[in-house]
């Protein structure tokens, strides 16, 4: 029978992950915990999942005609796996819930690494969360990097990273946050907590970043500057990026966040959904030994196909982190 599921906060990262699973045949999701009967619990609702809700709110979730399927508690006794994607910092406090139903747990990258004590990325450390009881999946930006700094480093050893975030303001559908008109140092303080998150994943790396705001809502954009161990030339390293499963190289007249964007939707993905990094094949040059690259990340999909992975390893329905990776991709259409 199929691992079953739970979606505890079906907002941008719960709602993709709900439907990653779905593509999945190993794995189905059981329901999803929505707080609000928004637009987003309608559509949760008119797609078949069950619509659990806080215990307070379930006969305002029935009122306002989605029949609650009961509460949070509820749902969490009738998974194997829980992935918590309510807002970071609210996740953490979930905790108890999930340890008192004997209930897997993994958490998303605005929770702490202490929290789950396992930090997840499928390319660099699939075989650390085999059996795991928590897990946690780590942001979009720290995703991204993993997936090009791990294979490197297997590869020809990385002596140090220094890489620059330029980060969307806000998502797509967020009118809350800005700037809308500035570019924001933040933090002012160096360096950023963003980098150094890799070696929660890949502890031995030698990575700072500093990061900043800018008034787009399409991606985050890196710079990075990587010292190797080992000679390599541009087209060693491309050749490295080609073979990873979920890096995209992009050029064909696609120069900016936009066109990427552009191509998740001719692609026919999801929501427009862009999984892999898209890293520009022209700008991945060695300059005094060192290597430069741009990468693009789009922040609402790229760790979709991690979650699926993480549930996997957790549920040890797959011990080998290359072929669950490739079983995620090829159902999700990657
Ligand atoms: P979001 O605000 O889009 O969605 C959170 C959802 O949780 C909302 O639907 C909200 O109603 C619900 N919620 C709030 N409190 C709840 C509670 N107590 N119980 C159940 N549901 C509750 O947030 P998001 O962007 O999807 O982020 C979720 C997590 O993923 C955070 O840890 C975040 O740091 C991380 N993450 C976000 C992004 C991104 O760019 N959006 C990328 C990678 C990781």
């Amino acid at each position: 029978s199929k691992v079953k599921v739970a979606i505890n906060g079906y907002g941008t990262i719960g709602k993709r992950v709900a439907d990653a699973v779905t593509m999945q045949d190993d794995m189905e999701i059981i329901g999803v915990a929505k707080t609000r009967p928004n637009y987003e619990a309608f559509v949760a609702h008119d797609k078949g999942y069950d619509v659990y809700t806080l215990a307070d709110r379930v006969d305002a979730m029935t009122s306002a005609g989605i029949p609650a399927a009961g509460t949070v508690e509820d749902m969490i006794s009738k998974a194997d796996v829980v992935v918590d994607c309510t807002p970071g910092g609210v996740g953490e406090k979930n905790k108890a819930l999930y340890e008192k139903a004997g209930v897997k747990a993994i958490w998303q990258g605005g929770e702490d690494h202490d929290l789950a004590g396992c930090s997840f990325n499928a390319e660099a450390n699939y075989a650390e969360a085999l059996g795991k009881d928590f897990v946690r999946v780590v942001s979009c930006n720290t995703t991204g990097l993993c997936r090009v700094i791990y294979p490197l480093d297997q590869e020809y050893g990385v002596k140090k990273v220094r890489v620059t975030l330029m980060r969307r303001a806000a998502d797509p559908n967020d009118i809350k946050t800005g700037p809308i008109n500035a570019i924001v140092p933040n933090p002012i303080k160096l360096p950023s907590h963003h980098g150094p998150d890799v070696k929660s994943v890949i502890p031995h790396i030698n990575i700072t970043s500093t990061a900043v705001k800018l008034p787009t809502t399409l991606m985050h954009l890196h710079t990075l500057n990587i010292e190797l161990e080992k000679e390599c030339t541009a087209d060693d390293v491309k050749a490295i990026f080609a073979k990873q499963p979920r890096v995209r190289m992009v050029g064909q007249g696609i120069t900016s966040t936009a066109e990427v964007m552009e191509l998740g939707k001719d692609l026919g993905r999801p929501r427009g959904d862009m999984w892999e990094n898209c890293v520009w094949e022209d700008s991945v040059t060695m300059y005094e030994g060192e290597l430069y690259f741009f990468q693009a990340i789009h922040q609402e999909s790229d760790v979709i196909p991690e979650n699926v992975d993480a549930i996997r390893a957790m549920m040890e329905l797959e011990s080998d982190g290359a072929k669950s990776v490739a079983k995620t991709n090829k159902a999700m259409g990657l």
